[in-house]
């Protein structure tokens, strides 16, 4: 997923660190191909800025020019960097807060984004790894498919759903939802809200009415990593209005250049907690700023 940016910051790092001794200038040059690297691979402008200024900043110290592998320490605060442009403080993305049953863990994003396919496969990874008793719901009136299709997944992966009631909206389909996880001993439900194919009023209106029926204990925002910018943007947006936890990236099996993962959480303040890696029901990935800026650095 980070094959093409990988490639430039290899080339960079190779001249420098066969450069022996450093001076600013080659800093300096070094930190123009990264940064030509970062906004080829769609990250944004400012934080391409804040990143090449903090790396520019901490490498032309005298230590680091001066010292016996000035490359190599180049190399490191570059990784160090970008870990820090992953994760800021929260080492943990792929955890979910899922104690006090029944919780309730809130799916939002636009339609196509892969919500319902990520909502499955999270359900599955919680039964399998976590051993939670799970219940899902579709909350998409409008599309009778979609909540059928949440069903088919659940027999597929072994997971109950919120049997289907045509007619009902989706806050009373959230408070069925509520009542049944309790009556059922369920460790964790959730729901699945509709999408729409861009952000409109009515769309945010309605998940903030099912936001407050259920209280979530997670609220994750599913976006599909190939569009780049525009999953960040969605992001800063789902986030103001509703208040997000973390975000789900999908289709990183894909092309992308990989900028989504790489501003999301510069720019948001919210973690990527999980990536998806295929259709399949186990496509699903811990996101590790550590093992990401690895895979970059190569
Ligand atoms: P929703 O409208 O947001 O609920 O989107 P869906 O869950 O129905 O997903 C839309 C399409 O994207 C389906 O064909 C999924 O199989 C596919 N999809 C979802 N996540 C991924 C992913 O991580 N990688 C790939 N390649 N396809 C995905």
């Amino acid at each position: 997923m980070f094959e093409s940016l990988s490639e430039r910051l290899g080339g960079v790092f190779d001249r420098l660190t066969k450069a022996g001794a450093l001076s600013e200038e080659d800093v300096k040059t070094a930190m123009r191909e990264v940064r030509t690297a970062l906004l080829e691979a769609d990250v944004s402008l400012p934080v391409t800025r804040d990143f090449v200024k903090a790396v520019t900043r901490k490498a032309t110290g005298a230590n680091v020019t001066k010292s016996v592998t000035p490359g190599q320490q180049v190399v490191k605060i570059v990784h160090d960097e970008l870990i820090e442009m992953l994760s800021g403080d929260n080492p943990n993305p792929g955890e979910l807060k899922v104690d006090s049953p029944p919780a309730p863990i809130l799916m939002v994003g636009l339609q196509g984004g892969g919500k319902t396919t990520t909502t499955a496969k999270l359900a599955k990874r919680l039964k399998d790894r976590n051993g939670k008793r799970v219940l899902m719901a579709s909350l998409d009136t409008n599309r009778p498919a979609a909540m059928e299709q949440l069903e088919i997944l659940g027999r597929q992966i072994g997971v109950d759903t919120l049997p289907i009631i045509p007619g009902q909206d989706a806050v009373a389909i959230a408070k069925r939802a509520k009542q049944q996880a309790e009556l059922g001993g369920y460790d964790v439900y959730m729901l699945d809200t509709a999408g729409r194919l861009s952000i409109d009023e009515e769309l945010m209106t309605q998940v903030e009415r099912v936001r407050d029926v259920a209280t979530p204990r997670e609220t994750l925002l599913v976006v599909d990593g190939l569009t780049g910018q525009d999953a960040v943007t969605t992001a800063e947006n789902f986030d103001s209005r509703i208040g997000i936890s973390g975000v789900v990236l999908t289709r990183m099996d894909g092309d992308g250049r990989g900028g989504a993962a790489l501003s999301m959480r510069a720019v948001t303040g919210k973690p990527i907690k999980f990536v998806g890696l295929g259709e399949k029901m186990d496509a699903l990935d811990e996101f590790h700023p550590q093992r990401v800026a690895g895979r970059i650095l190569g």
